[in-house]
């Protein structure tokens, strides 16, 4: 009798466990980018025509100018970045054109990247105690440790990054988050071939910066690790345009713009073609600073003392995001808005502390 009881409990227990699961997997996914430092300038009006020709900045001005320059602010950034300007302007919703009226700002005012991610990952600012990029384990909770804490989504969170702040950032020691970044290799004994092709590559292909990889390696290594797990919440960080804009190096930086772009078209696409992603995901991108404009030269820095460095942006399409396209009417977000945003989009509910923050209404028509 007694031996019955515990095995309908078992049987019940596993239906409700599997049930979970089936539930879990039909909830909505989202993707969270990030572009270090790419300014709001180019996003919405391309090439700069202060900086596009200037030699101080381009190796090849003719060149550039030949890829990049166009008459209008719509060709330029069209050119820049085709697939936000074609495609994800008639899926989505672009904010931040300031000329336009549509503003976006970092509440913290520190205006560099630990603080910008930090921000953007735990939906407040933390003036007093994060204040600088030393590697230095986040003592806040970011959305991704917290959505992971779920039993439901326990090991359905991952996070792959270009700069090697990250696994700091995230917390990954106390969140159980996993965090390729910098650069480290794929680990576990089910990699694919990619991956283990990809942890040859990296070691072969040296990056420009120390601390930096090339984005072609965080891409690739998040797109493996999503088609062999299917992470339901996944956070993707490019770092190439930062790095660039601090070099001075103006076509590398439009360059890697593109090419990011590119890249992200490149997610879209798969998630398109996957069954687990497709039509149930979605894109939230933006960026943990501004940069500056005047003087000229401060294009290439950010920080408190850079004029303008707090003015960011965010897109957004995919899965519960209308077709608004480019936002041109007086607006204000800012950046802790956008962790209260992916938990309402993902339809899941925390525990602990409430966002200071609103939830963008990325359905509204
Ligand atoms: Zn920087």
């Amino acid at each position: 009798m007694k031996r019955n009881v515990v095995i309908l409990m078992m049987v019940l227990l596993a239906g409700i466990s599997s049930k979970t699961i089936a539930q879990t997997e039909k909830q909505p996914n989202v993707i969270l980018i990030t572009l270090d430092g790419l300014r709001w300038q180019e996003l919405f009006s391309g090439a700069d025509p202060l900086l596009v020709a200037n030699k101080k900045y381009v190796g090849d001005t003719t060149g550039l100018k030949a890829k990049f320059w166009r008459d209008t602010p719509e060709e330029r950034r069209t050119v820049l970045m085709p697939f936000f300007w074609n495609k994800v302007q008639k899926m989505g919703q672009l904010h931040g054109n300031r000329n336009a009226g549509s503003k976006v700002d970092l509440t913290n005012k520190m205006w560099f990247s630990y603080p910008g991610y930090n921000e953007i990952l735990t939906g407040e600012a933390d003036d007093e105690r994060i204040n600088s990029n030393r590697k230095e384990n986040n003592p806040n909770k970011t959305i991704l440790e917290r959505v992971n804490n779920l039993p439901a989504y326990k090991g359905k969170v991952a996070a792959f990054g270009s700069w090697d702040v990250f696994p700091f950032i995230v917390n990954e020691a106390r969140s159980g988050v996993p965090v390729n970044a910098g650069f480290k290799i794929a680990e576990g004994n089910d990699l694919t071939e990619r991956e283990i092709f990809l942890n040859q590559l990296q070691s072969e292909i040296p990056s420009p910066w120390g601390s930096v990889r090339l984005d072609a390696f965080t891409q690739h290594y998040a797109l493996e690790y999503m088609k062999r797990k299917h992470p339901k919440l996944v956070f993707i960080s490019y770092g190439e345009t930062d790095d660039f804009a601090h070099d001075g190096d103006y076509d590398s930086y439009l360059k890697s713009a593109q090419n990011t772009d590119g890249l992200i078209e490149e997610l879209w696409k798969f998630t398109q073609q996957d069954p687990f992603y497709k039509d149930n995901t979605t894109f939230i991108i933006t960026t943990d600073h501004g940069r500056g404009t005047d003087p000229l030269d401060t294009w290439r820095g950010h920080g408190s003392s850079i004029n303008g460095a707090g003015s960011v942006w965010v897109v957004a399409f995919g899965k519960g995001v209308s077709a608004l396209g480019e936002i041109t009417k007086e607006e204000q977000l800012y950046t802790n808005q956008i962790a209260p945003t992916v938990i309402k989009n993902l339809g899941v509910t925390l525990e602990g502390p409430s966002f200071k923050g609103k939830p963008l209404s990325l359905d509204k028509k």
